[in-house]
């Protein structure tokens, strides 16, 4: 039975936003926004249609006042020199110059206003990208492996998988009503470029052995996802070829579009549906839809490496290299962005790549260049040699642009990260997570030490507070970070890190590291 037809059986099972996407697709507010709302104004625009503006990948920006924050999606975060070109240029035009790379390797504009948006859709749809979908109850950005066709630790080049799964489902419209948000990831790198246990499908490298031949191939994982109720994504018993990674896409997808949660919107994840089920019973099912497939194989998994990669390092094509650089809280200006496109072009492969560590990688360039490229400028700020603590800080938007933040996270980031890296010395990276609510768009989970927004009562009112939580980590041994005791004003948390920090230095034992500590 169609999900329409089972919600229509019983309308009780349904919160009152599923009315609003029953009412009118999520992806027809596009043309509306188009012909209407774009020559008629922010006013115009009414509540149910601002709602659905999220199909189009654009929020509403704090304080309400006409402007607007939109998400573009990159596949596996790989983008053109032209493409990042294009984005470069809606940015100055419209968008007051700020870029920023999100944790699912996205570029996020901020400052837009309704007029603007008909020009910027077909700006982008000029270069092949696209900000529909980027938000709302859809499959949004494909996460990948952003060394995808380079990389040296990968079993295969997932770029046109990711590509093939991502356009497949964009502009779906059997899929653009899902009980809530849906993200996906796909890679083969061995190191766990692509966060699985976090997504509500994963795939990750493996091989097995068919019919006497060693076969590369992936495993799937469902029902991972952060927020206030955090759940690590469970593997199903299955091996899946490169061929059979839409299949299963479409099967996973299909399950929870009609047998996901729509009656409590806090509860409309995948996750909830996966908890419940457990992996056997969703394999069952799945298999039921798509047809039997083999078992699990060997997991090919060797840790996690958090999506890090500043410095310069060989690609797997002899005498070429990809740069790693550092963007603090993944804040960089159009001009910065038109300088690196430059540079992908004059020195390397003419892409630019974005992680979900919130960074860039530019590929492709020759050994015999690397020099060269480096004395440029924009990478004084944009380095491939970050400061300790800097280069492992990751912060959401916060009240800066959001409406659901309780506090301001990007300035704070930044501040305490400079504060640890003046006052603290430490022989690993620590990484450092800011979110602003406990919709952790920051993944704060997953973070050596999170920090999640909240306000205190001080005399002077209400301040900026902090939660902390450690020991986060993904990979082989994945766990959650678990809080900590009390709760820390903004401006003591430089200095409570520090201290927490040299705490752990002090007491570690031979080879702990801060996760395990
Ligand atoms: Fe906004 Fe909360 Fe997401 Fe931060 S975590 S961007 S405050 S919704």
């Amino acid at each position: 039975m169609a999900y329409e037809a089972i919600w229509a059986a019983d309308p009780s099972k349904i919160n009152k936003f599923e009315l609003v996407k029953l009412e009118k697709d999520g992806l027809d507010v596009i043309r509306t926004i188009i012909e209407k709302y774009a020559h008629e104004g922010y006013d115009s625009i009414t509540p149910e249609d601002m709602d659905r503006f999220k199909w189009a990948g654009v929020y509403q920006q704090k304080p309400k006042d006409g402007h607007f924050m939109m998400r573009v999606r990159i596949n596996s975060g790989i983008m053109t020199s032209d493409q990042a070109r294009a984005m470069a240029d809606i940015a100055r035009d419209y968008g007051r110059n700020l870029v920023d790379v999100t944790t699912r390797q996205a570029i996020q504009f901020h400052w837009l206003r309704v007029e603007h948006l008909p020009d910027i859709f077909k700006r982008l749809e000029a270069v092949g990208l696209y900000s529909y979908e980027a938000c709302g109850d859809c499959p949004r950005t494909v996460v990948g492996n952003p060394l995808a066709g380079i990389d040296k630790d990968e079993l295969m080049d997932t770029t046109e998988l990711v590509n093939q799964v991502n356009d497949f489902f964009l502009m779906n419209r059997d899929f653009s009503n899902l009980p809530r948000k849906y993200k996906m990831s796909i890679s083969s790198n061995i190191y766990n470029s692509g966060h699985a246990e976090i997504q509500c499908l994963a795939f990750t490298p493996a091989t097995k052995v068919i019919d006497g031949v060693d076969v590369i191939g992936f495993h799937a994982w469902v029902g991972g996802g952060l927020s206030a109720k955090p759940h690590l994504a469970k593997q199903l018993d299955l091996f899946v070829k490169p061929e059979d990674v839409l299949k299963v896409a479409i099967g996973v997808t299909t399950i929870y579009r009609d047998h996901g949660y729509r009656e409590k919107r806090h509860h409309a994840r995948l996750k909830f549906l996966v908890a419940d089920w457990g992996p056997e019973k969703f394999k069952e099912k799945l298999i039921e839809l798509i047809g039997d497939m083999p078992a699990r194989g060997e997991d090919k998994i060797a840790g996690w490496k958090a999506a890090y990669f500043d410095g310069v390092h060989p690609q797997k094509q002899e005498g070429l290299n990809y740069i790693g650089l550092s963007v603090p809280v993944g804040r960089l200006d159009s001009d910065e962005l038109t300088e690196l496109a430059r540079i992908a072009d004059e020195y390397g492969d003419r892409t630019i790549r974005t992680t979900v560590s919130q960074n860039i990688i530019l590929s492709g360039v020759p050994t015999e260049k690397v020099g060269a490229a480096l004395a440029e400028k924009v990478f004084e700020r944009l380095t491939p040699n970050p400061s300790h603590f800097m280069s492992r800080t990751v912060s959401c938007t916060g009240n800066e642009f959001c409406n659901l933040a309780v506090v301001e996270t990007k300035q704070r980031a930044v501040l305490v990260a400079e504060y640890l890296d003046a006052n603290v010395e430490l022989d690993e990276e620590v990484r450092i997570h800011f979110i602003g609510c406990p919709n952790a768009c920051g993944q704060k989970h997953i973070a050596d030490i999170g920090l999640q927004g909240a306000l205190v009562k001080t005399p002077e009112g209400m301040v900026d507070a902090f939660d902390i939580a450690v020991g986060g980590i993904l990979g082989p041994g994945a766990q959650f970070n678990q809080v900590l005791k009390g709760r820390v004003k903004g401006d003591n948390v430089g200095p409570v890190l520090a201290q927490l920090i040299l705490y752990y230095k002090e007491n570690r034992s031979e080879d702990e590291t801060f996760n395990q500590f």
